[in-house]
Parts: structure tokens; sequence; C-alpha cells
């Protein structure tokens, strides 16, 4: 184990930041300066300290608690810590410079913090303008404007990035502001992590003394009682020391199912900003910025392009020209809309393909069956006709929006009665009939119905 492996020494530099936000006093911060990661075998987890004085303080004061984030932080692989004693000769080894210098507790904070997600990144549009603007007079007034501040948007529509950015810029201007960023799924293994390691005084201890608390992502408390339990104190005291409190969700608090409505109340309390997908015009300037921060020469017809085409998500908006940046790059060529046609061909039929058409179901099945389209339209009762026929009326009642008399009439003018008789069909013998079953599955995927 003597080459530590980047996922080990990774694991270990989170597992220490976490002790050092918990236990931030230059005591610790001197122990851990004395330990550096060897690896981990199994589920233990090696640690070498510089002498042996160094881990038997180690292993008193913060052992079980290096243990319990190494766990956490490991996702459960690692359960064990194990502090031995380095050979003489190997103390070159310690980064005990390193550490020691390592920075304050609010740098230590600010990890968890995105830093390339600021204000001067996000572009303004009318969807977001309302969060953004709360985001800014919380940044500069926290605590005493909007508290809690609520922002919910659809996924990837910047909620991190706006919350993110509130923190850098408070840190910004006040670095010593204990500024704590979190998903709430964190804060839940946190939660266990201490409550395992029966150290909840120092769960307890350590968000109550934040100055600025983020949590991303609300709607996971769904249904997390002792989650819930927990957190509703942590934010009673916060707020109660007029601490600001910044929230994020996909949904609005009363739409978040199993949330308790005494949480409900609070997060309601203060001001619910929202955020909607971005018009054409925000999604063309959200990939001019990204061209310009990713110093790429994007043209006007290939903005358009894409931001045509990804409309709903600015995640998918960005890894679309990610794509295709890589695409250039990788050929030498420059960015152009044939590239960007080929390119994300699939993604683009992809969401034509969710506007299947009834017309195109009856070409997908009479291809698929080697009959012609007007056969499923024609008055032929011969079996190897209706039965393609009534396979494509029962796609086309499950992959559109048509009623039932308007399938009927573009099946040859048929009654109502024979489409609802033929889905019934179907659907009955789907369940006994293997070989229907996967012809079914086969025709839903290529219309690329099937999810
Ligand atoms: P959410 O948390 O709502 O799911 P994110 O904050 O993770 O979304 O945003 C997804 C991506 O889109 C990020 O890379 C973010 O920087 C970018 N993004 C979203 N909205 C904007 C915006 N208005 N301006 C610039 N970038 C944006
Ligand atoms: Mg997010």
């Amino acid at each position: 184990m003597d080459k530590v492996t980047s996922t080990a020494q990774h694991t270990w530099q989170q597992a220490v930041e976490s002790v050092v936000s918990v236990l931030g006093d230059d005591d610790t911060q001197e122990i851990l300066t004395g330990l550096r990661p060897l690896g981990s075998q199994g589920d233990t987890f090696t640690a070498e300290a510089v002498d042996r004085s160094c881990a038997e303080t180690a292993r008193k004061r913060c052992g079980k608690l290096l243990e319990g984030a190494l766990v956490h932080h490991s996702g459960g692989s690692i359960r064990h810590l194990d502090i031995t004693v380095a050979r003489s000769g190997q103390q070159e080894l310690f980064p005990t410079q390193r550490i020691s210098s390592r920075p304050n507790r609010s740098t230590s904070d600010r990890a968890a913090l995105q830093e390339k997600y600021t204000f001067d990144k996000f572009i303004v549009g009318a969807s977001n303008q309302f969060a953004h603007a709360a985001s800014v007079a919380v940044a500069s007034q926290p605590g005493e404007t909007y508290n809690p501040l609520f922002i919910y948007g659809g996924v990837g529509l910047g909620k991190t990035h706006l919350v993110c950015a509130i923190g850098n810029d408070v840190l910004d201007r006040e670095p010593d502001t204990r500024v704590v960023y979190l998903s709430s799924d964190s804060f839940m293994n946190e939660l266990i992590a201490a409550l395992r390691r029966d150290r909840m005084d120092e769960f307890k201890r350590r968000f109550r003394k934040v100055d600025f608390l983020i949590l991303d992502d609300v709607q996971f408390l769904a249904g997390r009682e002792r989650t819930q339990e927990e957190f509703f104190h942590t934010f009673n005291s916060l707020y109660e020391a007029r601490k600001q409190i910044v929230l994020t969700s996909d949904k609005f608090p009363k739409e978040i199912p199993g949330l308790e409505e005494r949480l409900r109340n609070r997060f309601e309390s203060g001001l619910i900003a929202d955020i909607q997908a971005p018009d054409i015009e925000t999604r063309l300037a959200i990939l001019e910025k990204r061209a310009e921060i990713d110093g790429l020469a994007l043209p006007s017809d290939v903005a358009m392009f894409l931001a045509e085409n990804f409309e709903s998500n600015v995640r998918e908006l960005e890894g679309s020209l990610t794509r295709l940046s890589a695409h250039a790059s990788l050929n030498g060529a420059p960015i152009t809309i044939e590239l960007a046609r080929r390119v994300l061909k699939s993604f683009v039929d992809n969401r034509t393909a969710r506007g299947i058409t009834i017309e195109l179901i009856q070409k997908a099945v009479s291809d698929y069956f080697h009959i012609q389209r007007a056969d499923l339209l024609s008055k032929s009762r011969s079996r190897h006709i209706t039965h393609p026929r009534q396979i494509a009326m029962y796609l086309c009642r499950n992959h559109t929006d048509a009623s039932f008399p308007v399938i009927g009439d573009r099946f040859g003018g048929r009654d109502h009665t024979t489409v609802i008789h033929a889905t019934q069909v179907i659907s009955r013998r789907i369940k006994h009939d293997p070989t229907l079953r996967e012809t079914i599955d086969k025709l839903a995927t290529r219309l690329g119905g099937s999810e």
C-alpha cells in the first residue's frame, strides 16, 4: 500500500475537511497534520502517524470522528480506520507544512460551494429575474431581507448555480462568514453518520454555529422524518439568531410530498422565488457566455440551432455545446451548422420522436409486417391485415393523444367502437403472448416511444 490511490487520497482529504469543520480548533488541525493516508484494504482504511504520540492523540481526539467521516465519504465501503505509526526516517513524507498552513475554516467550507458558480456567470432573463434579484439582495444583506429565501424550479434551470453564487459572493465580501452549503441528501448522510457514531452533539454544534446555511434540493427531505426533525431544530435556532437560510427545491413547498406541516410553514414564511425555463434570448445569451468562458468560436446559426432544440434544461443546452466542441476539437475542425446537425442528430431526433403521429405509427407497423399503409386503412378483413391494424390502433391509443373517434377516422373512417375493441384485444393478448409483447416493444422502440 505504498502508493496511495487518488480515490483514497480524495476520500481522506474530504474526511479531514469534515473533521476540521466539526472540530475546527488548532489542536485538531495540528494533529491532522501529523497523519497521512496510506490507502485501504478491504473495509479498513489505514493512515500513518508521524510518531507514536501523534498516533495516540489522534486516536483519542478524533479517531472516531475521522472514521465516521471516512465511512460517509467512501459511501460505506470503508468501515474502519487504523492509525499506525510511521517507521523512522519517513517523516519527510508528511505534509506538515501544507496542512498546518491550511486555510481557515471559511475556506474549507468554501470547498463545497462550487467556485465557478458566480453571479457574473449567471445570465439574467425574464425566467429567472426575480430569483436572481432576491439572491443578490440576500447576499448583500444576509438575514435581513428575505429569510428564508426559497428558490424553486425544474431540473437544470440554475438553482444550484444561483445559491452557490450567493455563498461565493458573501465570502468575497466577508471572508470570515461561516457559510455552509450542502444538499439535503448530504445533510441526511451526515446526520446518519453522527447518529451512528454517537456524535449528535457535534453535529448540532456544527450546524447551529453557521452564519449562512444553504440547503440545496430540500425535496429530498420528503418522507425522512428524523432528518426533517433535526433540520427543523437547526432551522429554528439559525432563524432566531437572524442567520440567513437559503433553500432550493424542484417543487413548491406545498407540493413536496411527505414534508411536515411545520417545516412547510417555515419554508413558506420568507420569500419564495421561482425559476422558469429560459426563453430563447436567454438561451442564446447562456450559450454565448459559455462559449466566451470556454474560448469557443460559436457561429450564430449554430447557437440558434442549439437554442431551438434544447429548450427546457440549461444543463442539456450547455451539454450540447460541450459535446459539439469536443467533436470539433477532436476533428480539428471548426464548429459549423453541418457538424452540429450531425453530432446532435440523435438527440434532436429523439425529441421529435416524442411527437409520434398516427401516420408514423401506420408507417412503422406496415413496414414491420411488410404490407402497405393503404391496407391498414382498407376494408380488408383478412387476418394478415386485421392483426397489424389492431396493433397499429393500439399503438395510436398509447402513444398519441388522439381519441378513439379520431383514430377510427384516420383508419379509413372506422367507428370508434372498432378502435376500442382493437385496443382491448391487444391489451388482453399482450399479457399472455410473449411474441406479441415483443413485437409491440420493437415497434415502440422504433417509434422512440419506449422510455
Ligand atoms: P439546478 O440546480 O436547477 O438543477 P444548475 O444550477 O445545476 O441547475 O444548472 C445547470 C447548469 O446550467 C449549470 O452548469 C449552470 O451553470 C447552468 N445555468 C443554469 N442557468 C443559468 C443561467 N441563467 N446562466 C448561466 N448558466 C446557467
Ligand atoms: Mg441543483
